[in-house]
C-alpha cells in the first residue's frame, strides 16, 4: 500500500490532503463541505458524472448514518463506483493460448505494459509468447524484442510493414505448437489515419475470431492517466470501433489526474485490469478498488 500511495501521491495531495479538513472533527457533512469536495473531485479529473454519483451517494449515506465518520462515508461512496469494475484478468482457458491484444495510441505505454505483464505472467508460472503486431513503426518491433531479451520471453515478429493480422495469426499458431499459455500481442498506435488504424485493429480481431478452435482473448486498451478526460475520449472511441474487454491505465504516478479512474468506471463500466504507477516492472499492478481508494484516502 505504501508504494501505491507514493504512486498516487499527486492525486491524493490534490484530492484530499486531509479529508478531515473538509469536515470539522465530530461534525457532519454539510453543503459547504460537499461543495469543496466537488471542486477537488472535478480538479482531479473525476469528471462530472462520477462526481455527481459520489456526491449523491455521500449525501444519502450521511443522511442515513448521521454522525458516521465522513472519511469512512466517502470511502464507501468511492468504492461503490470502483468495485464493479475491479475485475482481475483471468487468463485461464481450455483453448490455450489465451490471447491478449493490446490496443491504444502511441506513447501511452502499450509496449512497456506488455513487457511488464509478460514478466508478471512468467513469474506466476505461465508460458508467455510476445507478438510484435505494431508493424507500422520499426522501433516498436525492436522495443518489444528488447523486452523479450530483458524478460527471457520469446518474440514472434515479421519485418516492418508486414501485415499485423498475419503476425498475430502466426503467433497464436506458434503458441499452440509450443504449448504457450498466453500470447501478448502488441498493435499499432498510429497508422496513416485513425480510420486505417481502427480497420487494421478490427481485422486483427476478425483473424483471431476465425482461428479454430477459437481462442479466448482480451482486447485490452492501454490509456495514459495523465491525459485526464482525453483518456476517457480515447476509451470511448476504441470501444465503439473495435469493442474492448478491459482497460489498463498507465502513468498514474506523476499526475494529479488519477480521478479519471472514477470517470472511466462511471461512464464505461469496462473492467479495469491493471494500473501503471511507474516505469519499473513491479509498477504494473492488478487494479484493486480497496487499495486504490485507501491509497487516495488513508
Ligand atoms: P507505446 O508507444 O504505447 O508502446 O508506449 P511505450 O511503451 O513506448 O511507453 C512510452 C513511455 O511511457 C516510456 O518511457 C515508458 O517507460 C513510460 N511508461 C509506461 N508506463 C508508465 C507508467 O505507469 N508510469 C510512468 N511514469 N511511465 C510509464
Amino acid at each position: 500500500l505504501k508504494s501505491l500511495k507514493r504512486g498516487l501521491s499527486k492525486t491524493r495531495d490534490l484530492l484530499l490532503t486531509d479529508v478531515g479538513d473538509l469536515v470539522p472533527r465530530g461534525g457532519k457533512i454539510d453543503e459547504a463541505a460537499l461543495e469543496e469536495l466537488e471542486n477537488r473531485l472535478l480538479q482531479a479529473d473525476v469528471g462530472i458524472d462520477a462526481t455527481s454519483a459520489i456526491l449523491d451517494n455521500l449525501r444519502e449515506r450521511a443522511r442515513k448514518a448521521g454522525d458516521g465518520d465522513p472519511g469512512d462515508l466517502l470511502r464507501a461512496a468511492m468504492l461503490d463506483i470502483l468495485a464493479p469494475v475491479a475485475q482481475p484478468l483471468d487468463v485461464s482457458t481450455a483453448n490455450k493460448p489465451f490471447v491478449i491484444m493490446a490496443v491504444g495510441v502511441n506513447g501511452v505505454g502499450k509496449t512497456t505494459t506488455l513487457g511488464k505483464l509478460g514478466a508478471h505472467l512468467r513469474d506466476s508460472h505461465h508460458k508467455v509468447l510476445l507478438a510484435a503486431g505494431d508493424t507500422f513503426r520499426a522501433a516498436a518491433i525492436e522495443q518489444l524484442q528488447e523486452w523479450g531479451e530483458r524478460t527471457g520471453l520469446p518474440v514472434i515478429a515479421q519485418s516492418h510493414g508486414s501485415d499485423a493480422a498475419s503476425v498475430v495469426f502466426d503467433a497464436i499458431h506458434s503458441g499452440r505448437a509450443r504449448g504457450s499459455d498466453v500470447v501478448l500481442a502488441d498493435t499499432a498506435g498510429r497508422l496513416h489515419t485513425k480510420d486505417y488504424l481502427m480497420t487494421e485493429l478490427k481485422k486483427v480481431r476478425r483473424v483471431i475470431d476465425k482461428i479454430e478452435p477459437r481462442p479466448d482473448y482480451e482486447v485490452l486498451l492501454v490509456i495514459d492517466a495523465s491525459t485526464g478526460q482525453n483518456a476517457l475520449v480515447q476509451a470511448k472511441e476504441f470501444h465503439q470501433a473495435i469493442g474492448l474487454t478491459g482497460i489498463v491505465l498507465t502513468k498514474l504516478d506523476g499526475t494529479a489526474r488519477g480521478g479519471i479512474v472514477f470517470a472511466l468506471a462511471q461512464n464505461l463500466g469496462l473492467p479495469i485490469r491493471y494500473i501503471g504507477v511507474g516505469e519499473r516492472i513491479e509498477d504494473l499492478r492488478p487494479f484493486d478498488a480497496e487499495s486504490f481508494v485507501d491509497a487516495l484516502l488513508a
